[in-house]
């Protein structure tokens, strides 16, 4: 019996030594990984991140599987991010700005299934923001040359997604679609664009899905048209800037930072910080149209 007693204590301590050894090499380092490394994107990545010059550029940036990036284009895509980055900072007058991990896909079957959206027109580049600080791209690898504006004005468009999470935190979900995209599409595109776009909302101004913010929202997540998504984008950047002429960048600011500490809602922030409510702005400006 003692044999066997004894056989049982070995086997016990042997376990916790066991267990130990588990919890020190494999589980603690777990905790230790940043959100990244725990993604089912990560598994889709080969290659660790590029760490080119973190310090400097802000950016961890990694292809898919095993996909040399053609000639050049690192340092390329770095240059816009870090542009973009600059530009962003001035703009918003931030300090610091985060890392972000920037995810590259060639393909774009599997750029469309993890980032859950689909690309129009068969473009070959789009991006996407995913709320946990990572920005994916697709880069068409079949395309020769990508155009360097239309690259830049996709990480201006997508980091601008990524400081308004920063400011808003979990009051990001409380926000109105209409609002990020339209904030986005005010950062990345030149006057010249958004002159033509304004035009092409004035003279859709009869269609049904203009009507109401809530609508706006709508078109913009519509899947079914894609004339009705654009539309949505190019009414929620016109209604931006009119906001942004009216009240000031600051002020419209002053809504979003109020947020994460009230748990307000943008629609219940903004006539405490303007006096206004929202649905009559948009009403009174679309009637303007
Ligand atoms: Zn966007």
């Amino acid at each position: 019996m003692k044999i066997v007693r004894l056989l049982l204590i070995l086997l016990a301590s042997g376990c916790s030594i066991f267990l130990l050894i588990i919890l020190l090499f494999f589980v603690f380092p777990f905790f230790q990984t940043s959100n990244y490394e725990n993604t089912p994107e990560r598994k889709l990545f080969t290659y660790d991140p590029l760490l080119l010059e973190p310090a400097k550029t802000h950016f961890l940036l990694s292809y898919k599987n095993n996909q040399q990036p053609p000639e050049g284009q690192i340092h390329y895509l770095l240059s816009a991010l870090e542009k973009s980055r600059q530009k962003l900072m001035s703009d918003f007058n931030l300090s610091t700005y985060p890392s972000i991990f920037v995810l590259v896909f060639t393909d774009r079957q599997q750029y469309e299934t993890v980032a859950n959206i689909h690309v129009v027109d068969q473009q070959p580049l789009s991006g996407f923001f995913h709320d946990q600080g990572r920005v994916y791209f697709f880069i068409d690898s079949a395309e020769p040359s990508i155009d360097f504006s239309e690259f830049l004005s996709l990480s201006m468009h997508e980091m601008t997604h990524e400081i308004m999470k920063e400011k808003l935190n979990e009051s990001f979900k409380l926000t109105p679609i209409w609002f990020l995209e339209g904030m986005a599409e005010y950062e990345c595109r030149p006057e010249s664009i958004k002159k033509e776009r304004n035009q092409s909302v004035k003279s859709n101004k009869n269609k049904k899905y203009m009507n109401t913010l809530d609508t706006v929202d709508a078109a913009i997540r519509s899947r079914k048209s894609q004339d009705e998504m654009l539309l949505g984008y190019y009414t929620a950047l016109y209604f931006v800037d009119h906001l942004i002429d009216k009240y000031g960048f600051e002020k419209v600011m002053q809504v979003v930072d109020s947020m994460p500490s009230t748990d307000k809602s943008f629609y219940d922030a903004f006539p405490e910080v303007t006096g206004d409510k929202l649905e009559d702005v948009y009403a009174g400006w679309f009637l303007g149209l």
